[in-house]
């Protein structure tokens, strides 16, 4: 068995050791009851939400082919498929630090 990542499509191989390193993400955030999930590690989960706010993400990135081409995200998702890291530090924007005060 196996696990992908929607954004980085890297696949991983069950079991994985971390039950954290995988997670959903609902891309439509604070409407959880209706909102599709997809499958995402965790660097890339953490990095969705790091670079967009909640806002952004339902008004303009609703769907993976939103995220998976936004450009905000590309250099983060070239860099992770060329490592297996499911672990990162992410400091989130400080463009998304300002609109969530
Ligand atoms: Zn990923
Ligand atoms: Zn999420």
């Amino acid at each position: 068995m196996s696990t992908t990542c929607a954004l980085c499509q890297r696949v991983f191989s069950e079991p994985i050791a971390d039950p954290q390193a995988i997670q959903e993400h609902h891309l439509r955030p604070e409407a959880r009851a209706t909102s599709p999930t997809v499958t995402l590690c965790r660097p890339c989960h953490d990095n969705v939400h790091a670079r967009f706010t909640n806002e952004e993400l339902r008004a303009d990135y609703d769907t993976i082919e939103a995220l998976r081409t936004a450009d905000r995200l590309r250099e983060y998702v070239e860099w992770i498929r060329g490592t297996e890291t499911l672990r990162v530090q992410t400091t989130t924007s400080n463009r998304v630090r300002e609109m969530r005060r």
